[in-house]
């Protein structure tokens, strides 16, 4: 029988929650062991209304020490992206399925280290949280721990990268890499192919948002 957590994160959701609110609210939480070794709670950013959500695995080194989404290597690609793609960055809302960064020690670099299933559970009230009040038109599952946290756990990327999957989640929901994998790639051809690939998912996004009604 799976551990209970030491406290449940939806225990902690306040009544008549805001953005701003439950955002003050995760800076406490201790529901998974992965605050112990992180600096801070690095909760979801972005516009409160935004038609557009991704999510993400969990923050980085970078997003650990600064306490915002996405402002490392990888936050910097999608940037790149998004703007190539015609998107506005201040339009959007960035999040991760894990609120904490895991890690462990390489010499003396802190090296990610991918959450577990109960850490992502232990999590997940946080994310459906920002998800009811941003209320997002689209959302983009960036890397498979996210798409797999919110399609289900045989959802595979390489399957279905780039094609909308009909969800309760939003009217536009859909799959595409982590901007990190893109980082790894073992050459610079590769990685502009990749880029090409990655910008592309994005763009399918933009023009559904701006010329589809949304699904019932
Ligand atoms: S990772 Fe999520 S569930 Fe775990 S302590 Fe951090 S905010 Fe809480």
């Amino acid at each position: 029988m799976a551990k209970k957590p030491i406290n449940d994160a939806a225990d902690l959701i306040p009544d008549r929650p805001t953005l701003d609110k439950v955002r003050a609210a995760a800076k406490n939480c201790e529901a998974c062991d992965l605050w112990r070794r992180a600096t801070q709670t690095v909760f979801g950013q972005g516009a409160k209304n935004a038609q557009l959500m991704f999510v993400g695995e969990q923050p980085g080194n970078e997003e650990d020490r600064t306490g915002h989404p996405f402002v490392g290597p990888a936050g910097k690609l999608l940037d790149r992206a998004l703007a190539d793609a015609g998107i506005d960055r201040s339009t959007v809302y960035v999040t991760n399925v894990v609120k904490h960064f895991k890690w462990e020690p390489r010499g003396k670099r802190r090296i990610h280290k991918k959450p577990n299933a109960s850490e992502i559970a232990a999590c997940r009230p946080w994310l459906d949280a920002e998800i009811a009040l941003v209320k997002p038109r689209a959302i983009v599952c960036l890397g498979a721990t996210a798409a797999q946290a919110l399609l289900g756990r045989q959802f595979k990327v390489t399957a279905h990268r780039g094609a909308f999957i009909t969800s309760p989640l939003a009217p536009f929901v859909l799959a595409t890499v982590h901007p990190s994998s893109i980082l790894r790639a073992p050459d610079d051809e590769q990685r502009r192919l990749e880029m090409k690939r990655f910008t592309n998912d994005l763009r399918i996004v933009a023009s559904a948002l701006s010329s589809r009604e949304p699904r019932a």
